[in-house]
């Protein structure tokens, strides 16, 4: 039996549904029937199931034979409930239809309210409620709503910007307010708004051709349809695709008897949060209108007033509140404020409507927040005893993290100012400054501390110089795995790209967004959290992590259950340093080539130039200090904490110049002809450099390579250990594919160590592993293990080569792979599990069996990423490495890993 029902209602103190329900009721469905079960006035009603929804889409857009029935049943037990008739002329019901998916989902249908008012049943209503006005208001209301939403939008009419019905309508009513002299649509007399709807029905039928209906069930079913109908629409489609909803979920329609907060002074509409959404605090935050319907309130058009003095702003404090003006109301909705946090255990974004001073609910669900709000809220709930310790880390999702350790829009401004353009959230956090279209302007201004957001089609490696001193960086094409989120997100620095409404006249220097034109020099600012792009000077506000004791205490929680540790990426003492203050327990990867740019590169050009072994040893005898200062300065900040450094690991070409100018410098220096130069480059020259000559290729090479650095890190080592300082080095050979590779490295460090050791006479505690990131070496990881002291998953490269896509080239087709869902999401991202995962479990294993204490860890850029640090948790991984900024997030996911296991 229960197999065909497609209407469950609500109402009169009880419920067929409850909270549980939210796949087959929907959301607001659910909850609902959630309220009326707790007692609470929830206008009765009754809600069609997603089921229904399914079935439409599966059958040409008919509905189950015995809907029709039992819908009509659920009329009548709401027309029972309440005494009154849908349909009757003299004492009319009516009601309003709300979709409702399992997710509150913008882009689908409108709510339409009033259904049920027709030529017939308006005079009973007049009559009944001897409220001409408060009729006409609700009429014309009806009118704008179910023209647009129904007759037009479910219609797949598309019309010009400005030329939709509603805005047609509108304009109607903005006329009389005009000709009469009013501010407010509440000015309107009864009079003014009869002759309004007449016009508004002219409007439509001259508009979309049609007759706006006038008898109640056709409305009721019109209403039914077009929110099934926009299910399918291509706002709802485009918004599924992005947050990856399945089309099959379908929404639920619910269908409501109407109260009414626009009869008069005695009637208001309102919508609350249990709590400040936007700061977390403990109050009961809300807005309401007097005399007002529907979204009167969110759409801004009369400024709403505050619900209590509490919630007062700079806009409404001269408006009386609720609490002040109708006091009992304020209690009894206080009382159930109190009582839906108690229920659901979270903070509830709530709407309620005062109908002739009695209070009712309309909706209750989850509210949203922002990261600083969430952490305080979980923090002090946990505190109240509401939730567990356990709940209140699972409450703050791992990357709003990232909201309070970057500068951002001030959200009070956001509120008033209105985006120009929106593109994809690369980089998260704020910024402003001056647009400026080339990397070399973005320096020169940038170095001079100007403030300058670098605006471009899309950046690459020669933009880098630029990237670095801007505030910001846009793009107008490229994904979220371009070159310049790469980029920006391993700073932490504010990104945008793929703002498709940006185009960019390099001629002119010109950015045009839209119809709106900006140049060179012109100030705009970004919210990089959520892809935002303003006009002009936005303020930024900055919190510091360390004085947010929510922040600091939720982390706290979660290093008390996390078993995973978390290091970062940092080749600089001051990265080092940075990071330890965001809770950074290592170096899981130091990278040694950028130790050779700047004056050093003349040394190291020096050794790629000598003919012989001899003349290599030479040039590397003056790397040897530095190299051993830059190892010094790390170990010393890192101290007893583990640091993995990896030995030289790009292809020599790169640090030989390309171009004649540079040759020739290059020639001049060192002192030889341009012709050797230009040769020696030209047989550096790779087809592939990617699976060329680099990593431990070059070790084998050149050996001298290898103990040079060796004896740099343990001579550093020594140095320390003199000074009585504990560290950890763990040096690290890169890009090992076979035992006999690894091997041969290992004897050379093991070699070099043993002399250093030797020689200055104090004992240093040295690892020697490699990083695993090509996929042979997962198949013979136990042979690796042999020797190797530590594996670390290098998963940038790995990803590359299992996939055989090279990440720099990868962003051309990616694209296209997301939308014909030949990938989920990208691999350079968050781990692929499916494939990736099996080599690094393989590996895991393998490694485990030869050496069953074997520290494991990884360092691509997956270890910031909550779920790829999730995986790495469930595959017994000893610590993911991440750059500095997503240390606290990593900290976060790898806690809500063991949270989700012991589910
Ligand atoms: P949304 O999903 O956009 O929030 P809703 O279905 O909640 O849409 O409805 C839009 C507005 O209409 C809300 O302010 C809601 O409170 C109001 N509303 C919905 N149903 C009724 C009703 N039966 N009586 C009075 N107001 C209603
Ligand atoms: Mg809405
Ligand atoms: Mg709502």
């Amino acid at each position: 039996m229960n197999n065909n029902q497609y209407v469950y209602f609500f109402g009169d103190g009880k419920a067929e549904g409850s909270a549980q329900m939210k796949n087959l009721l929907g959301g607001k469905g659910a909850n609902l029937a959630e309220m009326s079960n707790i007692g609470f006035p929830v206008p009765p009603g009754f809600t069609v199931t997603t089921e229904v929804c399914t079935y439409y889409y599966q059958n040409q857009k008919k509905y189950p034979e015995v809907l029709k029935k039992q819908v009509e049943d659920g009329v009548q037990k709401v027309e029972s409930i309440l005494g009154s008739k849908f349909t009757d002329p003299e004492n009319p019901l009516l009601f309003s239809v709300r979709s409702g998916a399992r997710l509150s989902m913008p882009g689908m249908m409108e709510t339409v309210l009033n259904i049920g008012l027709t030529t017939k049943t308006i005079p009973g209503l007049i009559k009944k409620t001897n409220n001409e006005r408060f009729v006409y208001d609700s009429y014309r209301r009806l009118i704008s709503m179910y023209s647009d939403v129904v007759m037009e939008k479910a219609a797949g009419i598309e019309p010009e910007e400005g030329q939709g019905i509603r805005s047609q309508i509108e304009r109607l009513l903005e006329g009389v307010k005009e000709r009469r002299g009013y501010t407010n649509d509440t000015d309107l007399t009864a009079e003014d708004l009869k002759e309004l709807t007449e016009n508004m029905k002219i409007k439509v039928k001259d508009v979309l051709g049609k007759e706006f209906p006038d008898d109640p069930y056709g409305q009721l079913w019109g209403g039914i349809s077009a929110v099934f109908q926009s299910w399918n629409g291509k706002r709802a489609v485009s918004y599924r695709r992005i947050e990856g909803i399945p089309g099959e979920w379908g929404t639920a329609v619910n269908v409501q008897a109407m109260v009414f907060g626009n009869t008069g002074e005695k009637s208001a509409t309102g919508v609350a949060f249990t709590r400040d959404p936007g700061t977390g605090q403990n109050y009961f935050y809300g807005e309401w209108l007097i005399n007002a319907q529907g979204e009167d309130v969110v759409a801004g058009i009369r400024t709403p007033y505050a619900v209590n003095l509490k919630s007062k702003q700079d806009n409404n404090r001269q408006f009386p509140s609720l609490e002040e003006l109708f006091p009992k109301t304020y209690i009894e909705l206080e009382g159930y404020r109190n009582k839906l946090e108690e229920h659901y255990r979270d903070m509830q974004d709530i709407e309620f409507t005062v109908e002739e001073g009695k209070l009712w609910m309309l909706q209750t669900r989850v509210g949203k927040r922002n990261g600083i709000a969430a952490t305080r809220m979980a923090v002090e709930m946990q505190k109240e005893g509401l939730i567990s310790k356990e709940e209140a880390l699972s409450r703050v999702k791992p990357d709003q993290l990232d909201e309070l350790l970057h500068p951002m829009v001030d959200p009070k401004a956001e509120t008033v100012n209105h985006p120009i353009a929106k593109g994809l959230p690369a980089g998260p956090g704020g910024a402003v400054g001056k647009i400026v279209f080339t990397a070399d302007m973005a320096e020169e201004l940038g170095t001079k501390g100007e403030k300058v957001v670098l605006v471009r089609d899309e950046t690459s490696p020669e933009d880098v110089h630029g990237m670095k001193p801007a505030q910001a960086i846009l793009t107008s094409k490229g994904g979220m795995t371009s070159h310049a989120a790469l980029v920006a997100r391993g700073w932490g620095k504010c990104c945008i790209v793929g703002c498709g409404d940006l185009s960019i006249d390099m001629a002119n220097k010109t950015a045009c967004f839209g119809d709106k034109i900006y140049k060179e020099g012109d100030w705009i600012s970004l919210n990089g959290t959520k892809g935002l792009i303003y006009e002009g000077q936005i303020p930024l506000v900055t919190i510091d992590p360390e004085r947010n004791e929510y922040y600091k205490e939720i982390l706290s929680w979660a290093d008390e259950i996390r078993k995973l540790k978390v290091r970062t990426n940092a080749d600089t003492p001051s990265d080092s340093a940075a990071a330890i203050s965001f809770g950074a327990e290592g170096i899981g990867l130091c990278r040694t080539e950028h130790m050779f740019f700047g004056d050093r590169i003349w040394a190291m050009r020096e050794m790629i130039m000598a003919e012989d072994i001899e003349g290599r040893k030479k040039a590397l005898a003056k790397l040897l200090p530095m190299q051993r200062q830059d190892f010094y300065d790390i170990l010393k900040v890192m101290q007893h904490r583990p640091v993995t450094i990896r030995l030289l690991d790009p292809p020599l070409h790169e640090f030989v110049p390309n171009e004649p100018e540079s040759q020739k410098e290059m020639a001049e220096r060192l002192g030889m002809s341009v012709e050797a130069v230009k040769q020696k480059v030209e047989s550096l020259h790779e087809f592939n450099p990617m699976l060329g000559h680099r990593g431990c290729r070059l070790g084998v090479t050149y050996p001298e390579i290898t103990e040079m650095q060796a004896r740099a890190i343990i001579e550093a080592a020594a140095q320390c250990a003199v000074e009585g300082i504990e560290v950890n080095p763990e040096i690290m050979i890169p890009l090992t594919g076979t035992k006999t590779e690894f091997d041969n490295q290992k004897e050379v460090v093991d070699r070099v160590a043993k002399e250093v050791i030797a020689e200055k006479g104090v004992n240093v505690n040295y690892l020697v592993g490699t990083m695993i990131e090509i996929p042979r070496a997962t198949l013979v990881a136990d042979k690796i293990a042999e020797k190797a002291e530590f594996f670390s998953y290098g998963t940038n490269d790995l990803t590359q080569m299992t996939f055989g896509y090279s990440r720099d080239d990868a962003g051309k087709f990616l694209y296209d792979y997301y939308e014909n869902k030949i990938l989920p999401s990208d691999p350079f991202q968050t781990i692929d599990q499916e494939g990736v995962g099996q080599l690094i479990i393989m590996g895991v294993e393998k490694g485990r069996k030869t050496r069953p204490n074997l520290k494991i860890g990884i360092c691509g850029e997956h270890g910031g990423d909550p779920e790829s640090v999730k995986f790495c948790h469930r595959t017994g991984l000893d610590y993911v490495s991440c750059s500095p900024f997503r240390v606290p997030i990593a900290r976060l996911a790898a806690a809500q890993a063991v949270i989700e296991e012991s589910k």
